[in-house]
């Protein structure tokens, strides 16, 4: 007898419950990243130490997954970042699932009431549209900081001679759908009574966390604060490819900040390109430095030992 092997996942959505809130990871894809270049002021030899001891992708790339996440407040519909989509394959052809895993998971892009973003890069953004253009999201107003609008739509960054024209290009088809619906605010300003902010600029100008409390429980939404869950919390001091970081030591500084409250508040992180999906809790070792232990992925709901 032969058997027909299925050479498919099951889709990539999970929940998670932070007090009266249902949280849904929905994974967008990965991107097929270097270590090249990836921390530019990590020592080789560190970097190659802890590949060796957390079993990491031996060679020169590794998946780094891109997870959005929905929030159900319970009166509203709230999603994180919109993943790379569908419009380019600017980071390659491995992304892109947004819309189809959102659906599998029971939540319809129209549903969705306000589309926070941590920050304008193209693996956040792009996926705001369909490839023609239109908005994934029609009925959803968009949540941006001032800082990062003023850096990522930009117009005379279009003339430039590097990564900052296509990424602006695209972040601007990506916004146009939703120009008569943006929200500006500020990092530091309340969005709502269980959604909070704290800046996390550095990596971009205005990149943002998002704080959702509930029933004394609470979990940070960082974007790309930290892109490594081994890497970044052992070395909160590295920077991020000095390529794309606006301003690589103020992104090093925001990391450790937020490092710092999340364990003196007892908050639960979440890590856009952390391992699919994302959620767990940090723990401050006795050096002072990090490590962060992601949930174990279960078709369980709502367990707990209380
Ligand atoms: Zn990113």
């Amino acid at each position: 007898m032969t058997a027909k092997q299925r050479k498919v996942q099951n889709a990539g959505w999970y929940r998670f419950n932070i007090g009266a809130l249902e949280c849904t990871t929905i994974w967008d894809g990965y991107i097929h990243h270097g270590y090249e270049g990836l921390f530019p002021n990590a020592d080789p030899a560190e970097l190659a130490r802890l590949k060796q001891e957390y079993r990491l992708p031996k060679g020169e790339f590794f998946p780094m997954d891109l997870n959005p996440v929905v929030v159900n407040t319970g009166d509203r519909l709230i999603l994180i970042d919109a993943g790379m989509g569908r419009t380019s394959q600017l980071f390659g052809d491995t992304m892109g699932h947004t819309v189809d895993n959102m659906r599998a998971s029971g939540i319809e892009p129209d549903e969705i009431d306000m589309v926070l973003m941590t920050h304008l890069h193209p693996d956040h953004s792009f996926g705001l549209i369909h490839p023609d253009g239109t908005a994934v999201y029609r009925n959803a107003d968009l949540y941006v900081t001032k800082a990062d609008w003023e850096e990522w739509t930009d117009e005379a960054s279009l003339k430039r001679n590097d990564f900052r024209a296509p990424w602006t290009e695209g972040t601007l088809a990506a916004v146009a759908p939703y120009r008569d619906r943006v929200k500006l605010f500020d990092p530091g300003d309340t969005i709502l009574p269980v959604v909070s902010t704290m800046s996390g600029a550095g990596h971009s100008l205005g990149q943002c966390a998002y704080i959702f409390e509930s029933e004394g429980e609470k979990v940070v939404f960082t974007g790309d604060v930290a892109h490594h869950a081994v890497f970044d919390p052992i070395h909160p001091e590295w920077f991020f490819h000095n390529d794309y970081d606006s301003d690589p030591q103020m992104g090093a500084d925001a990391k450790a900040a937020i490092f710092a409250r999340v364990v003196d508040e007892n908050i639960r992180y979440h890590g856009y390109h952390f391992p699919y999906p994302g959620i767990g809790d940090l723990e401050r070792v006795a050096d002072g430095t990090y490590r962060f232990h992601g949930d174990a992925v279960t078709p369980r709901l709502g367990y707990s030992v209380d």
